[in-house]
């Protein structure tokens, strides 16, 4: 059962599109497994359906209805497709321990797979890379009993577990929740013992390995000690 999910700010910001891509992406991952945020999302669009029709009506110039309705529609069409279009034109290509976890996702990985990297001895990392500038986008793999290194965020993370389960001082997270890390919390997530743990995580700002000294990117520069 979930029960980790985004809050309203978050869900809402979704449906209107505000979010950025992968923020967007982990949000959407979310929505492949729980009704509940599903069932959020289409009255979030039914409110703002019913406060657009209940609008006063205002006089405009021609001019400026038909520039609004052109620029709405650059927009629209922008929007709506980016996501679609990144996805058709990534590869379907799955590991084999990536079975079972949305479709949806799959079309974001890479061409040629993904390229796994070691992060510690029981963490490792594969990017995803989807024109993203604002957060990095990445799996991460705890193995079965492994614990991540003690890192604090400088920028806030969202994780949405894929396969397994892990843990931190907070509590567990099983497939399909969505765990939000503000900035200055500091954590140590661990996967449960009998299976390895996959999640998507969005980072949006490097983050600080306790007891290094020095800003980290974890998914490019940190190497094993
Ligand atoms: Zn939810």
């Amino acid at each position: 059962m979930i029960r980790h999910h985004p809050n309203t700010d978050l869900l809402t910001d979704y449906t209107v599109g505000s979010l950025s891509l992968a923020p967007t992406i982990s949000v959407t991952t979310h929505l492949k497994f729980c009704d509940q945020c599903r069932d959020s999302v289409h009255s979030l669009k039914q409110l703002g359906g019913a406060l657009l029709s209940d609008a006063e009506p205002e006089t405009v110039s021609g001019d400026l209805l038909s520039q609004t309705l052109a620029k709405l529609d650059v927009e629209s069409v922008t929007q709506s497709s980016a996501v679609d279009a990144l996805a058709d034109a990534q590869s379907t290509k799955c590991d084999d321990e990536l079975k079972g976890i949305p479709n949806y996702l799959n079309k974001f990985l890479p061409r040629n797979g993904l390229s796994w990297r070691k992060l510690s001895s029981s963490v490792t990392v594969a990017p995803i890379s989807v024109g993203e500038t604002q957060y990095e986008l990445a799996l991460h793999k705890i193995c079965a009993g492994g614990k991540t290194p003690v890192h604090d965020h400088h920028g806030v993370e969202y994780t949405v577990v894929l396969k397994g389960s892990f843990s931190d001082e907070d509590g567990m997270y099983h497939e399909g929740d969505f765990v939000v890390r503000e900035p200055g919390d500091v954590h140590r997530p661990f996967a449960t013992q009998h299976e390895d743990c996959i999640c998507l995580s969005v980072l949006e700002a490097p983050i600080k390995l306790k007891g290094l000294g020095r800003v980290l990117n974890p998914f490019m520069k940190f190497q094993p000690s």
